[in-house]
């Protein structure tokens, strides 16, 4: 039994040295993600108004923050 004949796909191989800049760009993006939806609202709210607020709503029941 050796198999098909279809050579074996080779896995890339990424050092970590060039995903790690990748990394902490996706990390910094996602707390940005969960800033919003967590905390963008009343007292410390960076942006007036309800607009955040009401498109990140659902994920923030979702996720059990606070709300109302
Ligand atoms: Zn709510």
């Amino acid at each position: 039994m050796s198999g098909t004949g279809v050579p074996p796909a080779a896995l890339p191989v990424i050092p970590l040295r060039e995903i790690a800049p990748w990394a902490v760009f996706a990390s910094l993006l996602a707390l940005l993600a969960v800033w919003f939806v967590g905390a963008e609202q009343g007292a410390v709210a960076m942006i007036d108004g309800n607009a955040i607020h009401e498109f990140v709503h659902d994920a923030r029941h979702l996720l059990g923050f606070p709300c109302h």
